[in-house]
């Protein structure tokens, strides 16, 4: 729990900061944890980092930018986001916010070496599924294999653009080891915007399933679209997501089947 402070014994040359909760789904549930963790939690981390001089990468979101209007998707890292500081998705994209001004403060008062990425919605094997745990690719997936109903949350044309795991380690890996790009933030996000609608669609052709789709309430604050313009990551850090939302959900149904 890096909530609480603590002081390694050794040297640290570089610290990634990717501790938190973020399905929307566990918001209700943990939410003091979750801003407990983004606030504090990198307070205390970059207090090490200040204390070693390390390198310092935080693990950034796209929910820092809310529910865009549709002039600003895709969306650049210049866009400032359109965040409800009171609703339901607050404690995480809200503490996110403040997490990423902690890290610009140390940047700027301590001229610390900090990196930011903005990481669009995450998949592949080994991600958590279940009723509270799961995003929407693992839950879509348990469901088609067990031939249970999918369950879209409002009408399946919101949107979101899917990262394969690979693809995000790639850019993490690019984000804390390229030299002189300190102080800077990249979206780090997948090949293509897609709805909720056709990921369900493709995930049940993938998997072969006879699960039917169903439709329930969509959750409150639910963005409406969320697609990333990627152009500095491409650009900077010569990044740029490889594994199609095929291939990928091929890959993770076929784990999900061996488990
Ligand atoms: N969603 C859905 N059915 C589910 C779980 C999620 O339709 O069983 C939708 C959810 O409302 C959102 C999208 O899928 O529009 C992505 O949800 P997820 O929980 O993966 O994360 P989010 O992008 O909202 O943070």
């Amino acid at each position: 729990d890096i909530s609480n402070p603590f002081f390694p014994d050794k040297q640290i040359d570089l610290i990634l900061h990717l501790a938190s909760r973020a399905s929307p789904l566990e918001f209700s549930r943990y939410p003091i944890q979750i801003l407990k963790a983004n606030t504090l939690g990198t307070w205390v981390t970059l207090g090490i980092a200040k204390k070693c001089n390390s390198r310092y990468v935080l693990a950034s979101t796209s929910e820092v930018y809310g529910d865009p209007p549709a002039k600003n998707v895709p969306t650049p890292e210049t866009y400032n986001g359109n965040v409800n500081p009171i609703g339901a998705r607050s404690c995480y994209d809200e503490s996110k916010r403040v997490a990423e001004a902690f890290t610009m403060a140390y940047h700027n008062q301590h001229e610390l070496d900090t990196r930011i990425m903005r990481i669009f919605n995450t998949y592949g094997p080994r991600m958590r599924g279940g009723d509270v745990y799961g995003r929407v690719v693992s839950r879509f997936i348990e469901q088609a294999l067990l031939n249970k109903p999918i369950t879209i949350f409002g009408d399946g044309n919101q949107t979101r653009t899917f990262t394969y795991v690979s693809d995000l380690i790639k850019g993490l890996i690019k984000t804390a080891f390229l030299p002189d790009i300190s102080g800077q933030v990249f979206n780090i996000g997948g090949q293509g915007e897609t709805t909720i609608l056709a990921l369900a669609n493709l995930i049940k052709q993938l998997s072969g399933t006879t699960s039917e789709i169903t439709y329930q309430s969509l959750p409150p604050d639910d963005p409406k679209r969320r697609c990333p313009d990627t152009s500095k990551a491409v650009n900077i850090l010569n990044w740029n997501a490889e594994i199609s939302l095929r291939k990928g959900l091929e890959k993770t149904v076929l784990w999900h089947n061996q488990c």
